[in-house]
């Protein structure tokens, strides 16, 4: 009841909408209000909002759909959450490998002022390590380099859904994306030059950031962190991980740590984090915690754990 009550809403207003365009074309200047509506913008989970927000600024209204302390690979959007992306003019997404809601959801809402943007788009996705082969890897933001790509369309997207404000919009867009060649740069020097290649994380998201800088990641669960790996993984990865030395297992800000803990327990090793960037708390957002800071402090981790 709720969505149709909805559909109806937004129908009237949009017919409300072409007859206030209609006047404005003849009387310029005359729907003042109208011109300077801010644009609307729901992006999913966090890394997504962060790129926006960083374009846009001030100039449009960004919403996050996905509770930035809830993993985005298993959030379904409510009836509610569906009228918030219906009301929006851009719906911002990582990819339909971890958003698998989003093409239900696009074919069912209506269009007319809405459109759907997926950030990975033109990006070559790679397939899932091991026993999750022939499903694609969605984590392509954990690259500073695939990362800059994604800000990029995003960019475009919204200067084609408000061109007046392309200059502003294209501005933000080069600082930030020069932010994250700078990133990129850090990673590259620190991890030019390091003990060991091989990374155990809890489940298989750094696969892009690894391949980028040469580095070997052996992921306990699968492409979703709910995927629980058998014993006999288990066993594999306890000689792997002995056998390279490795003295660190990484895990999760948002999933239980203890597969991690019982593998780094087995072997003598420490657990640490190692952020998804899938989702930010409150509680870091407020500390000023943002993308580039986190993934700072994951290069940290990440080259003292290969140089231990
Ligand atoms: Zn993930």
């Amino acid at each position: 009841m709720f969505q149709k009550h909805n559909l109806l809403t937004v129908f009237v207003l949009f017919a409300i909408f072409i007859l206030i365009s209609g006047c404005a074309n003849e009387q310029k200047n005359s729907n003042k209000t109208n011109n300077n509506k801010k644009l609307e913008i729901v992006t999913t989970f966090y890394p997504m909002y962060e790129f926006t927000k960083n374009i846009v600024q001030d100039k449009a209204n960004v919403k996050l759909l996905v509770p930035s302390n809830i993993e985005p690979h298993d959030w379904e959007p409510s009836p509610k959450d569906v009228g918030s992306i219906q009301q929006a003019d851009l719906m911002i997404y990582n990819s339909t490998y971890l958003e698998t809601w989003v093409p239900s959801i696009e074919k069912s809402v209506n269009r007319d002022h809405l459109s759907f943007v997926e950030a990975s788009s033109g990006i070559d996705l790679m397939e899932g390590t091991e026993h999750h082969k022939h499903e694609m890897d969605p984590h392509v933001w954990l690259s500073p380099v695939l990362a800059q790509q994604e800000v990029k369309t995003i960019t475009n997207a919204v200067i084609k859904a408000d061109p007046k404000n392309k200059t502003y919009y294209q501005k933000n867009s080069d600082e930030y994306v020069a932010k994250l060649a700078q990133l990129d740069n850090n990673y590259r020097t620190a991890l030019n030059n390091v003990k060991r290649r091989e990374l155990i994380t809890q489940h298989a998201a750094f696969g892009y950031l690894t391949k980028e800088y040469g580095i070997k990641q052996v992921p306990i669960a699968g492409l979703s962190p709910s995927q629980e790996p058998s014993p006999a993984k288990l066993g594999e990865l306890k000689e792997f991980a002995l056998k390279h030395k490795v003295k660190t297992i990484f895990f999760e800000e948002l999933t239980s740590p203890k597969v991690a803990e019982t593998l780094a327990t087995e072997i003598g090793a420490k657990t640490e984090v190692l952020h998804t960037l899938e989702g930010l708390s409150k509680n870091e957002q407020e500390q000023g915690l943002n993308y580039i800071t986190i993934m700072h402090q994951n290069l940290e981790a990440i080259k003292k754990s290969l140089d231990e």
